[in-house]
């Protein structure tokens, strides 16, 4: 198994006071914890960043912070949007890239996936790269040719020196948000899936984590029997 990952996405929840106070009593909650063999992130809306990496730097928690997202452009005319440097002077170390909510609601095409990893991996970032089908998708029994092509699309060809920033997260769409967690069968036959189709891009040990309303009572079976190396978690980690 390659070293657990778990990464709290607080999508656009908690404002920079709230967002403070949470990370104060996580750190509370970390204080002691054995955890020189996990990898904890968290990560804020933009607006929090700047509060949330003080807090974990003064008081030393035992995490890393990221973004959501992160333009696929270095800088420029792009109103709304946050450069991967802008990122990094705030000392972020991971962005999460085509999560389904950006490809569903803002757009992100495949294409733009593809150039935002690279952007965030050539200046050094860890990238976690979302996949996972709609349900229509998966009643049709065609989700692993979905994901392979989302895997296709977005890492075919990566440069060998970026690819180990690179993480992936599946998740099914239909178990975000939703309370429906993928059996562990079906997370263990994705994420197996999934290891073939990135050795077969030269990406042989790369982390796979699930997400989809992972809770801590679902986490354990979903590790031991899901065979992931962690979790993408959203309402959980608030
Ligand atoms: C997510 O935001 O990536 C996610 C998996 O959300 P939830 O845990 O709420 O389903």
């Amino acid at each position: 198994m390659n070293r657990p990952l778990v990464i709290g996405n607080w999508k656009m929840n908690l404002d920079y006071v709230e967002a403070v106070h949470l990370i104060q009593q996580l750190g509370v909650v970390l204080k002691n914890k054995p955890l020189e063999h996990v990898d904890l992130v968290v990560v804020p809306p933009f607006v929090d960043i700047r509060s949330v990496t003080s807090v974990v730097e003064s008081e030393r928690v035992a995490l890393e912070v990221g973004a959501q997202h992160a333009s696929v452009h270095d800088a420029g005319a792009h109103t709304g949007e946050v450069s991967v440097s802008m990122l990094q002077r705030l000392n972020v170390t991971w962005v999460l890239v085509g999560h389904s909510e950006r490809r569903a609601m803002y757009a992100m095409t495949d294409e733009v996936v593809a150039q935002t990893l690279r952007t965030v991996v050539r200046q050094g970032l860890r990238a976690v790269l979302c996949v996972g089908e709609e349900l229509s998708v998966r009643e049709a029994q065609n989700d692993r040719d979905f994901v392979t092509a989302q895997l296709h699309a977005a890492l075919e060809g990566l440069d060998e020196k970026w690819r180990p920033l690179v993480t992936i997260a599946y998740e099914p769409v239909w178990a975000i948000g939703t309370g429906l967690t993928a059996s562990t069968e079906q997370v263990r036959e994705m994420t197996e899936h999934i290891r073939t189709v990135a050795a077969s891009l030269s990406l042989g040990d790369v982390r796979v984590l699930y997400g989809g309303s992972v809770n801590a009572e679902n986490a354990a079976a979903l590790v031991n029997e899901g065979h992931v190396d962690g979790f993408l978690v959203g309402g959980a980690s608030l």
